[in-house]
């Protein structure tokens, strides 16, 4: 009997499991709770468990994890890239940032990425397959494991390898076991899923009740810009109008991400059209300069370039800010350590 892979499971299929075995109710929680807050990788080390249902577990279940293959560690801040390996093989990258204590993880959505967003090295690579949710849990449970101090808070990101929304059951089923209190137990300002924008599974999410936030990467003010950047981007009127609707529905406000890079989109009309996208609709505008790559054809622009771009957002915009990247210097924008290590 092929072994079903319990991480894969949502709260609800693994209660009717249990179920199934005459078990009580309650210990569907208590395994969720060895799963993913004790991160106990055997049935037989759940020990507030019967025998016999250890036993009964371990025939029927499997438990998975990722196996560390490389890790390298910025020499200019606090972040650190690995390079994690699934079951078949498949490399899956993730990021620990560290700014003053506050942890936050990027994890990726799939391995390789379909879009080919000429900004990522990801796309370079094409597309492997989409993460299962338990590889998914399993990025937040590596550094859960070894990372990040016991009982602490931390943030996590969608902002690794893959587009997040193309990968949308996969996701939703990792965010409800995310957001579970017998679980993780993070809700909406912890976690941030990033995404080219896909009105129709923006409108699907923002109508779920799973907990998070939403971010849209725009980079561009005009259609024909934005998909010279990023060739399978929707028009930014839908890509909005489904961001604005997602806001509303939650009284919440959607982040736009606008990587800035030198000459092609931070000039001073690009700053007036996106100021111009942006007043008075419930978003937030991140700008985050271009992070270089050896062999890339983009460059970061300078600051003065930077600022002047900021000046005629500042009047109108609700708040801007402008991250400063971590970790150029091991690869870390999405992509580049497998990339590094495959070339
Ligand atoms: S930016 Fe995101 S969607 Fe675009 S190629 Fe990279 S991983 Fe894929």
């Amino acid at each position: 009997m092929q072994k079903i892979n319990i991480k894969n499971m949502s709260a609800a299929e693994l209660l009717t499991a249990v179920e199934e075995l005459g078990e009580k109710r309650h210990r569907a929680a208590q395994i969720f709770k060895w799963l993913y807050q004790k991160g106990c990788g055997d049935f037989s080390g759940m020990t507030n468990l019967p025998t016999s249902l250890r036993r009964t577990l371990g025939d029927r279940f499997t438990i998975t994890w990722l196996r560390l293959a490389e890790s390298v560690r910025s020499h200019v801040d606090a972040s650190q890239k690995f390079l994690l390996a699934s079951d078949d093989g498949a490399l899956i990258e993730a990021v620990l940032m560290d700014a003053h204590g506050h942890r936050t993880i990027c994890i990726s959505s799939q391995v390789g990425c379909a879009l080919g967003c000429a900004l990522c090295r990801t796309g370079d690579g094409g597309f492997e397959r989409n993460l299962r949710s338990d590889e998914i849990l399993n990025q937040v449970l590596f550094f859960k494991a070894g990372h990040i101090p016991p009982r602490e808070r931390f943030n996590i990101v969608f902002m690794g390898m893959g587009e997040p929304l193309l990968n949308l059951d996969n996701l939703a089923r990792a965010l409800e076991i995310i957001n579970s209190p017998d679980a993780f137990a993070l809700g909406e300002k912890r976690i941030t899923v990033s995404t080219i924008g896909i009105p129709e599974a923006i409108r699907e999410l923002g109508a779920s009740r799973l907990k998070f936030s939403l971010a849209v990467s725009l980079n561009a003010t005009t259609d024909e810009a934005r998909k010279r950047l990023m060739p399978a981007a929707r028009s930014i009127d839908d890509t909005l109008a489904a961001a604005i609707e997602f806001a509303r529905a939650r009284k919440t406000r959607v982040t736009l991400e606008y990587v800035l890079i030198d000459g092609v989109n931070d000039t001073q009309e690009d700053a007036r059209r996106l100021a111009g996208l942006t007043a008075a609709k419930p978003f937030k505008l991140n700008l985050i300069p271009f992070n270089e790559w050896n062999g890339c054809a983009f460059r970061r622009p300078s600051d003065e370039r930077i600022d002047s771009f900021i000046a005629p957002l500042l009047p109108q915009a609700n708040a801007v800010t402008v991250r400063r990247s971590q970790g150029g210097d091991i690869h870390a924008a999405c992509g580049q350590l497998r990339m590094r290590r495959e070339s």
